[in-house]
């Protein structure tokens, strides 16, 4: 692409995406007095869960911990379920539109192209809009919202093209494809991540056959889902505002912590009344309200993963799913991999008509016109086959859009061999641009909106005060940044994460470099980190 033409619309700030970081920035540097305005690709607020609206599609989180903070939103709300699904998650968004009156602000089936830095002017030239039909615009800033799954992770098995049934990526889902789609058909889903346990829930009560296609199965803890009234929620609304706080205080934003105390001060009877304890609250209890030593010490670890097998090994029948599904000898590391909420994922991996393929012991070669080839040459012949195959997360999306810096170099080339970044939001030679949610926040080891309210009100009070300092722009020092990676790659090394197989070190994409992808501190530390470069007339950047 060559030179982005001059545009006659001069913004100070571009947000790109309107899911909750979006929705954060527009309201609140508009507030602050800030000439902002949002370009959506999709055709409405929602951010992910635009996309992802396969059936079954849900937070992991509870309420109220997945929404925002503002007393307008959380005031005039009322949740169906303790863990809502994506219908009502966009009545949500569509709730915050209304009462923080968003809309008139932003542009949807809006998808940013490209952004260029013109130096000369300290500012961005953007594109925006489908091909044929584009806008330009300039803005001073720009903040990148797109969350850290904008861009889905396709399996690289040959001849996808081939296969002549219903083929839907999770990620890219078709509005209004309901589970009863499949009723009566023969259907596989490839993947067991937490899109892959939802579809699986939803699917295997309608089609005629499931298999489901799993490499590593999913450590999946039980979700406890239940109807929530209005009038409960009311009687536990005074208390919104000290849960919102606690989220800022907890290691992944939630209202309660690990155990930090030495593990080992527990005998075994005692270590085990304490997993009782926190597996019996359900959701993410058993995840994070644990010892922090699971994390850090294998043998910790193990004690762990040996509890979660007994217990879940207990709910599958036929023997051989279950030495898969819940085998003795451990897959992996406890919850080093994202383990997903489940319903009623073991009930429907017990039924008849639902069968595991093991694609370590029984590899795929190819998509065929009919299904799947297996490299034993047999022929698995399916009506639908479901991509639940996950996303190229944290940088991934950053790719799908033509971002230069500083001397025109491409975001893409910076982060060629790995991305790098001061405090997760901004990184050196691009200046005047924030990302949030993304690479090296808390983003992934963390419940969405508390790391979103932590970066944006920091990005928020961050251009106020260029604004009253009257500055033009401001860059990242490089050699700040170059800490600032180390230093992450450092906690995350001390870490079980950082051997772990999956997405959150960017294992899960051929040829991606393996590197910590999320600020592994917690969110204390990070908070901490963020304040002392604040207090410091926000020390690690360089303004003009
Ligand atoms: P994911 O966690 O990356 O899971 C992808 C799955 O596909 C894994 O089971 C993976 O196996 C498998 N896979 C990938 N490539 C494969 C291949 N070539 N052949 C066979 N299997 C393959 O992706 P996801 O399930 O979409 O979830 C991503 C994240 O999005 C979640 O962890 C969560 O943070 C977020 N999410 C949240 C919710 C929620 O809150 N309820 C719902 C959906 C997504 P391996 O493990 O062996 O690599």
């Amino acid at each position: 692409m060559g030179a982005i033409p001059a545009s006659d619309e001069h913004l100070d700030v571009l947000v790109v995406g309107g899911g909750f970081a979006g929705v954060y920035h527009l309201f609140e540097l508009r507030r602050r007095g800030h000439n902002v305005k949002l370009f959506d690709a999709a055709p409405d607020f929602g951010g992910i869960w635009r996309l992802n609206c396969y059936p079954g599609a849900r937070v992991d989180s509870e309420l109220p911990l997945y929404g925002l903070s503002f007393p307008e939103v959380y005031k005039t709300w009322n949740w169906s379920e303790r863990y809502p699904g994506f219908k009502e998650l966009r009545r949500y968004f569509d709730h915050m539109d209304k009462v923080l009156n968003l809309r008139k602000d932003c542009r949807f089936n809006m998808r940013v192209t490209a952004s260029h830095w013109d130096e000369a002017n300290s500012r961005w030239n953007i594109t925006a809009g489908p091909e044929g039909k584009e806008t330009h615009v300039t803005a001073k800033n720009v903040i990148f919202c797109m969350g850290f799954a904008s861009k889905v992770n396709f399996p690289t098995y040959p001849g996808r093209e081939n296969y002549k049934g219903t083929m839907h990526h999770t990620g890219l889902w078709p509005d209004g494809l309901e589970a009863e789609a499949f009723k009566g058909k023969k259907v596989a889903i490839i993947g067991s991540g937490a899109s892959g346990v939802q579809c699986t829930q939803e699917i295997g009560k309608h089609a005629d056959s499931l298999s489901v296609f799993i490499r590593t199965p999913n450590l999946c803890l039980p979700m406890a889902q239940m109807k929530m009234s209005a009038d409960v929620q009311e009687a536990f609304k005074d208390a919104y505002p000290d849960i919102f706080e606690k989220r800022k205080k907890t290691f992944a934003g939630f209202h309660y912590d690990f155990d930090y105390d030495d593990w080992k001060r527990h005998t075994p009877e005692q270590r085990r009344a304490f997993y009782e304890e926190i597996w019996a609250k359900k959701g993410f209890h058993f995840w994070l309200e644990t010892y922090v030593d699971v994390y850090y010490q294998k043998d910790c670890n193990r004690t762990a993963y040996d509890f979660w097998q007994e217990k879940t090994a207990a709910r599958i029948h036929d023997p051989k799913k279950r030495a898969f599904l819940a085998p003795k000898e451990w897959p992996h590391t406890f919850g080093t991999v994202r383990p997903s909420l489940e319903q009623n994922y073991y009930d429907v991996l017990n039924q008849e008509n639902v069968d595991i393929v093991p694609v370590k012991e029984q590899p795929i070669e190819s998509f065929t016109e009919k299904g799947i080839k297996m490299k034993n040459g047999e022929e698995k012949q399916f009506d639908a086959i479901i991509l639940a195959t996950g996303f190229d997360t944290h940088t991934g999306g950053f790719q799908q859009i033509d971002i230069r810096g500083q001397n025109g170099v491409p975001l893409t080339k910076k982060w060629g061999d790995g991305c790098n970044s001061f405090l997760g939001l901004a990184t050196a030679g691009f200046p005047n641009m924030f990302f949030l949610y993304g690479p090296h926040g808390p983003t992934a080891y963390s419940n969405g909106p508390s790391t979103v309210e932590i970066q944006a009100e920091w990005t928020c009070d961050f251009l106020d005060y260029m604004r009253n300092k009257q500055l033009k722009s401001f860059d990242v020092d490089p050699k700040t940044e170059e800490e600032f990676t180390k230093h992450n790659d450092d906690l995350s090394a001390a870490t079980l994460f950082h051997d772990s197989h999956g997405w959150y070190m960017g294992r899960n994409v051929p040829g991606k470099k393996h590197q910590a992808l999320n600020f592994t501190g917690g969110i204390p530390l990070y908070v901490k980190e963020l304040n002392e470069s604040k207090d410091d007339g926000y020390k690690g950047f360089v303004m003009a």
